[in-house]
């Protein structure tokens, strides 16, 4: 029993309670002492046997040489905040489109591909659309690698910034070359030869100083050296990265982002990484599954299929997957639905796993007594907006001393919805509802996810409360 395992990590030198989780190491320690062989399976290894008692494989061998063919790098853009990504996104979109006459007025769907002529041939190129490396991260996070290629805008006014050290660092980490957009070069105090400058010290050396990173001066604006940018990203494709898939199979790949729409329900963008999806084929997006009913490009057209490196939207499926997720083809709908459905069960035992862990303001008071917790975050929503400000100036108005922080990660007038509850949950936080319900899900999801929202029509009694969850987490004086 519980007491007996506390018992027996204390003997083991580790002091933890029995509703405390302990690292993975202390699991192995146990078992080693239980005479048992812990396994720690990751979600991801759980998944992967998923699949095969399906006989399916993500990212399997893809067969010969020849049934290989290339295809297009995929980039994303990354960079410093008002350095221009998302201009230049646009730029791009707009300047270079592939088959501009064929679709009207480009939409945002996630991801979209130009073409561009090297060396006489048309090159295709994918880009994300998310500027930014959070979406680049997030991926990551989820084990999905979507980018062959960074470009790393740089305003070539402004030099090189936090950012963009942090975005240079988080392509590194992922191993993926990185092609410098010298941007804003139209500003007269633009200097793009200083950028050069710094980033050489951060290791990445422009080719013309005897590196082999390159470096194009451009202006979103202007639509200046586009073509030069494109180009740099298909030679350095070429040059360090074998980007080649097989067609001819079922197709898998990426969610870049997905969305309920209220007409046409669940809509996914996602990008194929190998195999060519098409209209008709049944396939499983994360815990979402459904038969192929349509698929549209970022133009908005129609498409039959899509192949290597090609996004597209993916109208049929029953339920949105998250970014970041991966897809694939199978069989047919009763297998899709039975992997989906094995996910969805597994990702709410991950929720109600991670639901215990979650805190109350009471669990605040008995971590702060021991000593442990030292944040409060709230979100506060209200009816009006007087009556948030007034309650967050009354809460920053507690003194809580130095030792506990309260912080407002979040207010609104209005509501509470389902984004303030997921931002409570990502952040450890209490909703602090003043003369407002939840609306919609919200309220289900926040008990699916253990988010505690207080409800108040009184300012003074919403302060009271806190305040005196406030004081009893101040860890006693000695
Ligand atoms: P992001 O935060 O990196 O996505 O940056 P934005 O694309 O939103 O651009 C930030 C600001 O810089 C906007 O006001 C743009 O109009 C401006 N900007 C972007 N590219 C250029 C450029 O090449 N030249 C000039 N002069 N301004 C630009």
């Amino acid at each position: 029993d519980a007491a007996a395992l506390v018992q027996m990590l204390f003997s083991l030198g580790e002091m933890v309670t029995a509703t405390e989780s302990v690292d993975e190491a202390t699991f192995e320690l146990l078992g080693e002492e239980l005479n048992y062989t812990v396994q720690i399976v990751s979600p991801e290894d759980e998944d992967r046997e998923l699949l095969e008692g399906f006989d399916l494989e993500f990212g399997a061998d893809e067969g010969d040489e020849d049934d290989l063919a290339f295809r297009p790098p995929i980039v994303t853009v990354m960079g410093h905040v008002d350095h221009g990504k998302t201009k230049l996104l646009d730029a791009l979109r707009s300047a270079n489109v592939v088959d501009k006459e064929a679709g009207g007025i480009t939409q945002h769907i996630g991801a979209y591909q130009v073409a561009t002529e090297v060396d006489g041939d048309e090159r295709r190129i994918t880009f994300i659309d998310t500027p930014g490396h959070e979406a680049f991260t997030a991926m990551r996070a989820r084990g999905a690698q979507a980018t062959d290629i960074a470009i790393l805008v740089v305003a070539a006014d402004d030099g090189v910034m936090p950012q963009t050290i942090e975005a240079l660092n988080h392509a590194k980490a992922a191993g993926v070359p990185i092609v410098v957009a010298v941007n804003k070069i139209d500003k007269p105090e633009a200097d793009p030869t200083k950028v050069r400058g710094q980033l050489t010290e951060y290791g990445l050396v422009p080719e013309e100083y005897g590196g082999d990173t390159m470096f194009v001066d451009v202006s979103a604006k202007s639509e200046l050296n586009l073509d030069k940018l494109l180009e740099a990203v298909v030679l350095t494709a070429d040059a360090s990265l074998d980007l080649r898939a097989n067609p001819d199979q079922d197709a898998q790949g990426l969610v870049i982002e997905a969305h309920l729409d209220r007409g046409r329900g669940p809509v996914a963008t996602i990008l194929v990484q190998r195999g060519t999806l098409r209209v008709g084929d049944s396939i499983v997006a994360g815990a979402g599954h459904g038969r192929v009913r349509a698929m549209l490009d970022e133009h908005g057209n129609n498409i039959e299929e899509a192949d290597p490196g090609r996004p597209a939207m993916v109208l049929g499926l029953n339920a949105a997957p998250g970014a970041g997720q991966t897809f694939i083809v199978v069989d047919d709908d009763r297998m899709a639905r039975q992997i989906a459905e094995k996910r969805e069960a597994r990702e709410r035992a991950a929720m109600q796993a991670k639901r215990r862990v979650r805190r109350t303001l009471e669990d605040f008071m008995a971590s702060m007594e021991k000593g442990e917790t030292q944040e409060l975050n709230l979100i506060l929503k209200g009816d009006v907006s007087g009556s948030v400000e007034a309650l967050e100036d009354s809460l920053a108005q507690i003194d809580v001393g130095e030792e506990v922080s309260l912080r407002v990660i979040d207010r609104g007038v209005g509501a509470i919805t389902e984004t303030n509850v997921d931002l409570a949950a990502a952040s450890d936080a209490i909703i602090i509802g003043f003369n407002v319900r939840p609306q919609g899900k919200a309220g289900q999801m926040a008990d699916k996810e253990g988010v505690e929202i207080r409800y108040y029509s009184v300012i003074y009694q919403a302060i009271e409360e806190i305040e005196a969850a406030l004081k009893g987490m101040l860890k006693p004086e000695y």
